[in-house]
């Protein structure tokens, strides 16, 4: 397992000064209301949109917020041949007086800076990542929808820009922000969904960018995906690519299994799989109820069994987008674990709600996990 190196990051410079170039093709606010009606996810984005600009000389630099639009990169920008990436994605709430509130920012903050280190790519500070959400917030507030289960998505990104074809970590990169509002993910209630085991293809190795929330990650992921669609599942899950016996993720999301006396069991962070901020925050919130928490591998023969005896009652799916999914069954060429139409768990359920409701502050954010964005 790699230990997080601490980050090489100083949060002691000076803040970046953002200018702001607004857009004078603001939507007006029926078509921005009927966008906010029915959102879906990822398709429609906001009036502006952050950039940060870095060079190996200058460090970052040229702060600034402007329309959202299409960038222009020159043919020979590095990401576009070698795909040097990083991105983040965390969500604005908006609670019942208005206000617009984010979780645990310099969680994804600092997660960013470890998956820059990991593609060498620079770091930017916890300050500056979460001054950029602010000043997104500051134009486009009126973009974080307000019924229920329904969020502004914020994707920051970082790019290699530079342009040259030769091999190696780009001197010219762009940092940016983009937001998306997003409708509530289960529109006809919470339900479970079947997953597809991949045996072919792995999703990181060791040594490699699994930690790391890197687009390439989820490139090598898509053709298991289209796999999965074609059985009839939702998304797919990975097993570790070394021995190919214990469960690593899903494509996005991490996973976890409910024992019968309400013990929770999940991967453990062994550098393939993505540390999730949602993952994280389940640990913690079943801990606080005083459950067991056991981080370690787990096989698909100790699902298996773990159904058949009765012994493993829920598992599910978690990450930002989706919150927490349940997982009905799991599907394979040879395998079939589990009961797609057997209702959601309850535990599954009670730690969904206890976890939505601090984000929407429902209820008190006893962990100090919101930030405010709009004052
Ligand atoms: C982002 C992501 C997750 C979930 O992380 P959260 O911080 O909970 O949103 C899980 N797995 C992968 C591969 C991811 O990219």
């Amino acid at each position: 397992m790699t230990p997080d190196k601490l980050s090489n990051v100083d949060e002691t410079t000076f803040p970046l000064n953002f200018a702001l170039t607004p857009s004078d093709e603001l939507r007006h606010e029926m078509e921005r209301e009927e966008i906010l009606a029915d959102p879906g996810f990822g398709k429609h984005f906001t009036d502006h949109m952050v950039t940060i600009d870095w060079s190996l000389d200058q460090g970052w630099h040229d702060a600034r917020v402007t329309p959202y639009g299409p960038i222009s990169l020159d043919p020979a920008a590095a990401v576009l041949h070698y795909g040097q990436e990083i991105f983040e994605g965390l969500k604005a709430y908006r609670h019942a007086d208005n206000s617009i509130w984010t979780f645990r920012p310099e969680a994804n903050a600092r997660r960013m800076q470890r998956s820059a280190q990991r593609l060498a790519l620079p770091e930017l500070s916890t300050s500056d990542f979460i001054e950029s959400l602010r000043q997104l917030v500051a134009v486009d507030g009126d973009w974080v929808p307000s019924a229920p289960e329904t969020s502004l998505y914020f994707r920051p990104f970082m790019i290699a820009n530079e342009v040259f074809l030769g091999v190696r970590a780009a001197h010219r990169v762009s940092y940016m922000v983009i937001a998306s509002p997003a409708g509530a993910y289960f529109t006809q209630g919470v339900a479970p969904v079947k997953i597809w085991l991949t045996e072919e293809y792995s999703r990181a190795g060791r040594g490699g960018a699994g930690a790391a929330k890197f687009g390439g990650n989820y490139a090598s992921s898509l053709l298991p995906q289209v796999e999965a669609y074609e059985n009839g599942c939702a998304q797919v899950l990975f097993l570790d690519s070394e021995t190919g016996t214990h469960i690593d993720e899903l494509g996005g999301m991490n996973i976890f299994f409910v024992h019968k006396n309400g013990k929770l069991v999940t991967p453990m962070l062994s550098g393939t799989i993505l540390p999730g901020i949602t993952r994280d925050s389940i640990i913690t919130l079943a801990r606080d109820r005083g459950l067991d928490v056991e981080e370690r591998h787990i096989s698909i023969t100790e699902w298996q069994d773990g159904i058949d005896s009765g012994d493993i009652t829920e598992v599910f799916a978690c990450g930002t987008a989706a919150v927490i999914t349940p997982i009905g069954a799991l599907v394979g060429h040879n395998l079939h674990i589990g009961d797609a139409d057997a209702p959601a768990g309850e535990l599954t359920m009670s730690l969904r709600k206890e976890l939505t409701d601090i984000q929407y502050g429902r209820s008190p954010d006893r962990h100090g996990w919101l930030t405010r964005l709009d004052a």
